[in-house]
């Protein structure tokens, strides 16, 4: 399993990908799915304070730290929500007070980031990675991030790309590290969570886009600041992704329509390059 999700508008939006160990937002119910899977989520990423986003993260807590009490584990955990949002703060706090996670408080390790767009932020994941940061257009009563994850890849300088694998230690050796290696910064995943026009400028590039697609057709939003499947298509192929992750389609479609509709846009946009699809069913779990 690379991803795991449920998405269903208006009542609960999650995503794990498990490479990076990390859940795009925390909408409720996410602990009956996941059961003790939790405990290996080491990042928390919050878009913005629908509910539908985050009140699964009490339960997650709840049950990592039932983990710990049984086992004596307890993995580090980021947890990364936008500074500022009225309806954030009030339910984090609430949860740091009740459950003295303050500073200085209890055992279990959590980092709380308060993010600001425009910014990166250290991401902790098997690999060398950070946490950069956008603001998104969404409804007016929260604060909106957007967010993408970056790769430091080291790349052998191109004058050395004909040296044999088992040679490259001792070039290294020879001349030195920064002589032999560069360091590239990839944009892999993107996660813009509820938006309208998304700057796909601050996300060029990236590999995996996650982006919402409430609405099948324009003419069923009524002035909603929600995305049309057309404008997440749109916005994945201007920011040249090689695979789009379609979630928070409105329950109103049925899987057959949600389908149809897709292929229409898989065709329509093919000559703009090969882009792998895929979509959250609302209210289906989703494993790929
Ligand atoms: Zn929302």
């Amino acid at each position: 399993m690379i991803f795991k999700g449920y998405s269903k508008a208006k009542y609960s939006n999650w995503l794990y990908y498990s490479p990076y160990h990390t859940l795009f937002d925390a909408g409720e119910g996410i602990n009956t799915i996941l059961e003790e899977k939790i405990v290996a989520i080491n990042n928390i990423i919050i878009s913005h304070g629908h509910t539908d986003h985050y009140t699964g993260l009490i339960n997650i807590l709840m049950t990592k730290f039932g983990h710990y009490y049984s086992t004596g584990e307890f993995n580090d955990l980021s947890i990364y929500y936008p500074k500022n949002d009225a309806a954030l703060m009030a339910y984090i706090g609430y949860i740091r007070n009740f459950y003295n996670l303050g500073d200085g408080g209890k055992e279990f390790k959590i980092n709380w980031v308060e993010v600001e767009p425009g910014r990166t932020y250290e991401f902790n994941t098997k690999l060398d990675t950070y946490l950069e940061t956008f603001a998104i257009e969404h409804t007016k009563d929260v604060v909106s991030i957007g967010y993408n994850i970056i790769e430091r890849r080291r790349k052998l300088k191109p004058e050395y790309c004909s040296v044999p694998p088992e040679n490259i230690k001792k070039l290294i050796d020879e001349k030195g590290r920064d002589a032999v290696i560069y360091i590239e910064d990839k944009r892999t995943l993107t996660y813009c969570g509820d938006s309208v026009n998304a700057p796909v400028e601050k996300f060029i590039n990236t590999d995996i886009l996650i982006h919402e697609a409430t609405f099948l057709k324009t003419d069923d939003r009524f002035g909603q600041l929600h995305s049309t499947l057309e404008e997440a298509f749109d916005i994945a192929v201007k920011a040249n992704t090689k695979r789009l992750i379609l979630m928070h389609i409105s329950t109103r479609y049925k899987y057959d329509e949600i389908k149809t509709e897709i292929n229409k846009m898989i065709e329509r946009y093919s000559t703009a390059g090969v882009i792998k699809v895929d979509f959250i069913v609302p209210g289906k779990i989703f494993e790929v």
